[in-house]
């Protein structure tokens, strides 16, 4: 018997269902270059009204609606802090220096993830030698800390700090809506600590293209210029805003689920002499897997693992991750979860 491959090596592998897809077949379109396409429209509405912001802009990648959010914050010659294993700084090509002459400040967070005490001391003093300090962005959920959710205490104390020392505060919510569900604070509440928000619709919302930014309507307007800028501006692009209309209606609740299967694979992982989790316990879609010297390398581990049905990906020498969403069931997560203690022997 040919069996599927479960495919966990990343959230974005989901394919449009039969509903999203009859949402796009069905979806009113213009020209959005001239403001003309009613499911962009809406859909920024939308995201504006989720992230509790004034207005949103389209974006097709995540990518482009963080570079565009730094673009439209900091000017060449500033600088920005981020945790430095943050996707802004690790998985954008290097865009902050190489568009916007923007240095990178990472800072290591002592515990799990980035903690006001941490960032304290960081502001380059106001003197001709240095950069000036313009931006924090943090990420949440927190992808390469084990899809961690941040403490909404204690962004608010980063955002206090950032407020009273004249920093801009940007959300790379690629995740947010996991985090949202994992916490159940809703987004428009962590919304109201940033001064930017992004979102991703391809991740566990399952659309096929698309994200997000949120934020004043000064920013977004600012935004629509490096937007059209970096080639982004989109025709009839409601046929994909149309999509994440369908995500946004029917695919939040159930990251629950998303959640629950990666805890079955969790739990795999804790049993299974050799391997470990990454970051301790997991919290919401993402499974960062640490695996021994002596038990073999993740592309060693990863390749035993496609023999028997299930892709992941390896993205250290002896780091995997493995992703649950839309198109997991609970049944090959188990079966996901059998397949890795079968590693143990
Ligand atoms: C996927 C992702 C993005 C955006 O990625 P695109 O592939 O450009 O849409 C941004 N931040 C995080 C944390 C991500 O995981």
């Amino acid at each position: 018997m040919t069996r599927r491959l479960i495919d966990l090596r990343s959230d974005t592998v989901t394919k449009p269902s039969a509903a999203m897809r009859k949402a796009i077949a069905e979806a009113e379109v213009g020209d959005d270059v001239y403001r003309e396409d009613p499911t962009v429209i809406a859909l920024e509405r939308r995201v504006a009204e989720l992230l509790g912001k004034e207005a949103a802009i389209f974006t097709p990648t995540g990518t482009m609606a963080n570079q565009i959010a730094i673009g439209a914050h900091a000017e060449a010659g500033d600088e920005l802090i981020c945790d430095p294993t943050s996707h802004v700084y690790v998985w954008e090509g290097g865009g902050i220096a190489r568009l916007w002459g923007v240095t990178t400040r990472g800072v290591e967070p002592a515990g799990s993830l980035l903690h006001v005490d941490d960032l304290i001391g960081k502001i380059r003093p106001d003197d001709a030698h240095y950069a000036r300090t313009r931006l924090v962005c943090l990420e949440n959920t927190h992808n390469r800390r084990g899809g961690k959710v941040h403490a909404y205490d204690e962004i608010a104390r980063i955002a206090k700090w950032a407020r009273s020392n004249a920093l801009a505060m940007h959300l790379d919510g690629a995740r947010l809506m996991n985090a949202v569900v994992a916490t159940r604070i809703h987004a428009s509440q962590w919304g109201s600590l940033f001064d930017s928000v992004s979102i991703c619709f391809s991740k566990g919302l399952g659309a096929p293209v698309g994200s997000a930014l949120a934020g004043t309507a000064d920013l977004i307007k600012r935004a629509h210029r490096l937007r059209k800028l970096l080639g982004g501006g989109m025709r009839q692009a409601g046929v994909l805003a149309a999509a994440a209309l369908h995500a946004l209606e029917h695919n939040v609740d159930r990251l629950a689920d998303d959640h629950a299967n990666a805890k079955i694979l969790a739990e795999a992982v804790e049993n299974t002499d050799g391997l470990r989790l990454e970051s301790g316990a997991v919290e919401t879609n993402l499974v960062w897997i640490e695996i021994d010297r002596s038990f073999g390398t993740a592309p060693a581990i990863a390749a035993k693992l496609r023999e028997r049905g299930v892709l992941v990906s390896a993205l250290g020498p002896q780091t995997l991750r493995a992703c649950t969403h839309l198109d997991c069931t609970r049944g090959d997560a188990e079966r996901a979860a059998e397949v890795i203690r079968g590693l143990g022997g």
